[in-house]
């Protein structure tokens, strides 16, 4: 089954970049961590196709040791899920986001910040909570923030994060669906949430200028975004042979190294003018 091979794949890629759970992360480190600092927020560019435009960031966290090694969220995520740590970092997340977001604009350079939520935080309404106090404190426009949430965990149950999500939208926050392609859902479960971008998993990238079943997957998923008119945007863009095909396919806009890997957030500002913007 090729659509398996490619999940497949998609697990094996997730994998590769595990590291942990790391053994040192005990509840004790995790808390007094989150009290002192150790949450570090990176920014990867999302740029339009084809001018490459850069028209917003995706926030992502790492977690900094106490030796200065960055973690990667793959290490000490769902440790912190486990522990019921989540909505603390998501708001240490978020607040970075926001702050960081308030900055680049002061300078000059408007574009949307997309933030990862795990599912579980969008049934708690502190969590919405938390969402409108950072925008509204840093002074930003909701229309430039981005919720991102993983098919496979919002299919589970679409129930339960519904109210939130379209409160959310309701307030202007644009809503992605993160990873899709390898959570099988249904159009009329899509339908129930109020998206307004499909980000295509990584997986159906690699490799699709070779690859029959990846491109097809692509080609399926562009289409579907268009019927239910939301915004397309291809991860994992690594090479010239992938930007390529994803221009022919019509995707909007592209996440991957062959743009930037993620940066700090003062080293945004510097790559936006050398790349024009
Ligand atoms: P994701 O949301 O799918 O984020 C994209 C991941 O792909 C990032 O890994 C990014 O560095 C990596 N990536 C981007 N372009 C390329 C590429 O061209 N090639 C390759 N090989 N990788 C690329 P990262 O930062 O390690 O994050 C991994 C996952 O951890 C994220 O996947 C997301 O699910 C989760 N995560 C990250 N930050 C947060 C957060 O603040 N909250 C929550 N709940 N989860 C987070
Ligand atoms: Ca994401
Ligand atoms: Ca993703
Ligand atoms: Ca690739």
């Amino acid at each position: 089954d090729p659509l398996k091979a490619l999940l497949d794949k998609h697990v094996a890629q997730q994998s590769a970049t595990r590291r942990g759970p790391i053994e040192s992360l005990t509840l004790e480190t995790l808390k007094a961590g989150l009290e002192s600092g150790a949450i570090d927020v990176f920014f990867q560019p999302k740029v339009a196709v084809p001018d490459r435009k850069l028209i917003g960031v995706e926030a992502l966290v790492r977690w900094r040791g106490e030796d200065g090694k960055l973690i990667p969220p793959i290490a000490f995520v769902p440790v912190i899920e486990e522990h019921g740590l989540i909505d603390e970092m998501t708001r240490q997340v978020f607040e970075k986001s926001m702050v960081a977001s308030a900055a680049w604009q002061k300078k000059g350079l408007d574009i949307k910040v997309a933030v990862n939520f795990s599912v579980d935080s969008l049934t708690r309404y502190e969590v919405f909570d938390l969402v409108i106090a950072a925008i509204a404190k840093e002074g930003i426009d909701p229309h430039s923030v981005i919720i991102e949430v993983t098919e496979s965990r919002i299919m589970e149950d679409v129930a339960a994060p519904l109210e939130i999500l379209t409160r959310l939208r309701m307030k202007g926050v644009g809503l992605a669906i993160d990873d899709y392609g390898t959570g099988a859902s249904s159009m009329q479960q899509l339908k129930r949430i109020p998206f307004t971008e499909l980000k295509i998993d990584r997986a159906f990238v690699d490799g699709a200028p070779q690859d029959e079943e990846a491109r097809a997957m692509l080609e399926s998923s562009v289409s579907l975004a268009k019927k239910l008119g939301l915004s397309t945007v291809a991860e994992g863009v690594e090479t010239q042979a992938e930007w390529d095909l994803i221009a022919e396919l019509g995707v909007d806009v592209v996440q991957g190294y062959f743009i930037a890997k993620p940066m700090p957030s003062d080293e945004l500002l510097a790559w936006a003018r050398q790349n024009g913007d």
